[in-house]
């Protein structure tokens, strides 16, 4: 089972691909995620991709689909993959479907998880971090047990450089630019669902399993 999930930032997008990789034998492809990844430990790629992610910018395609290239390439073909964040335009989406073609994939579902744009910025503006775990809190919908710190990795719990209000707002205006055609690129496939995010995590979660069958 591959799926793709498409949403603005602060959709819930990464904590619903982390649900369901605990339920399901998938690997989570979250393009943010390895860009910080390389950021963190200071690479080639981390450098050229930090002055896009902090203002709030795409990474060039190239770069993007060279570095999900080679994530595919390490995923075994019967392990499904859950992409988070990637494709994010049509240039992506083309690229995509010929990495998936020939690796012998495609994707089952394209789950679109729709929010309001204040929503966001409020989910946005409170979100904690911990970039060893990766676990995401919220300050007042999703705080940790321990103010301030994970309770998993027990690490000192950070806001994302990028979750500043103006680089929000230009994360937004990037999504609103690319995700129409994005979408009507998968439902003109029949791939595309619905969902609206605008709930507690638990019941998109619910919503979602129902989308992939129920199980
Ligand atoms: P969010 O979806 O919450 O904005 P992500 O963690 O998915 O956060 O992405 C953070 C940043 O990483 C983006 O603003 C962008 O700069 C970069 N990025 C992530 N995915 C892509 C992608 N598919 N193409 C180009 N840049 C990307």
């Amino acid at each position: 089972m591959n799926i793709l999930l498409i949403g603005a930032p602060g959709s819930g997008k990464g904590s619903q691909a982390a649900k369901l990789i605990a339920k399901k034998n998938l690997k989570h492809l979250s393009t943010g995620e390895l860009f910080r990844k390389n950021l963190k430990d200071n690479t080639e790629l981390g450098q050229l991709a930090k002055s896009y992610i902090d203002q709030g910018k795409l990474v060039p395609d190239q770069v993007t689909n060279d570095m999900v290239n080679v994530f595919l390439q390490n995923i075994p073909l019967e392990k499904g993959v859950i992409f988070d964040g990637f494709p994010r335009n049509l240039p992506q989406a083309v690229a995509l479907d010929q990495m998936l073609n020939e690796t012998g994939r495609a994707l089952d579902w394209v789950i679109f998880l729709e929010i309001s744009d204040d929503q966001v910025v409020s989910r946005l503006s409170g979100r904690l971090w911990a970039p060893q775990s990766g676990c995401v809190y919220h300050i007042k919908n999703d705080p940790p047990r321990r103010a301030g710190f994970c309770d998993h990795s027990g690490e000192e719990l950070i806001t994302r450089s990028d979750d500043k209000e103006e680089v929000i707002r230009s994360r937004l205006k990037v999504f609103h630019d690319n995700s129409q055609t994005l979408l009507s690129y998968y439902k003109k496939r029949g791939l595309l669902k619905r969902l609206s995010a605008e709930c507690p995590p638990e019941e998109l979660f619910h919503r979602i399993l129902q989308v992939l069958g129920g199980s």
